[in-house]
């Protein structure tokens, strides 16, 4: 299988090939055409496996096949339990947007706000987070996250084995209803299964 025959668009197919990768790995086949299709998805991948580029590539064509408002409203938002995970996922999707006309930030804690807040002010598509510091912005009223139409869970398992149930509670409920839900873990257990219940509807369900 190729990225062609995944539906991707030319932009991306160009960055992709200028990353240097040539086949999709399995995740990536199984998790980008339902992600494609505007549905939710549930998938088992274990860092390694590729499981960035499954759900930021798709995340992107799906932002960019939509028209944009002018205002620059954050429109995806990809939450991850870790500032290096987050700054990981940043990287990538900074990579893969390169021929894309969209803007991305990451936001997390332990350092000074003010140039993440910044950033956001130029406007922003996509924003990459922690819970912490992603609540801590909202709750100052330095970002909003009512124009969401992509909610992306990444290491989900992690998350919650950090304590981060109540916060991602807390952020589902500044966020329309309405909107595309990707959940990524590397474990199954009975509570990540009562999430992913919680917030996706009917999903895909994927496994690297
Ligand atoms: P991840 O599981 O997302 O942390 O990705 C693991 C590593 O695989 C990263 O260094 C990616 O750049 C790389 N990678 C992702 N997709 C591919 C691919 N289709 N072909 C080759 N390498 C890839």
């Amino acid at each position: 299988m190729s990225f062609n025959s995944l539906g991707l668009s030319e932009a991306l197919l160009k960055a992709i090939s200028k990353k240097g990768y040539t086949t999709p790995s399995p995740i990536q086949q199984k998790a980008i055409p339902p992600i494609l299709e505007g549905k939710d998805v549930l998938a088992s991948a274990q860092t390694g496996t590729g499981k960035t580029a499954g759900f930021t590539l798709p995340l992107l064509q799906v932002l960019s096949a939509n028209p944009q408002g002018k205002h620059r409203p954050i429109r995806a938002l990809i939450l991850t339990p870790t500032r290096e995970l987050a700054a990981q996922v940043y990287a990538n999707v900074k990579e893969y947007s390169t021929f894309l006309n969209l803007k991305s930030a990451v936001i997390f804690g332990g350092v000074n706000q003010k140039p993440q807040v910044a950033t956001i002010r130029q406007g922003i598509d996509v924003l990459v987070a922690t819970p912490g510091r992603l609540i801590d912005l909202e709750s100052q009223g330095l970002l909003s996250l009512k124009r969401i139409e992509v909610l992306v869970l990444d290491e989900a398992d992690r998350m919650l084995d950090m304590g981060f149930l109540r916060d991602i509670e807390r952020i589902m409920e500044l966020m329309p209803a309405k909107r595309q839900n990707l959940m990524f873990s590397a474990t199954f257990s009975k509570d990540i299964r009562k999430l992913a219940h919680g917030i996706l509807h009917h999903p895909v369900q994927v496994e690297a």
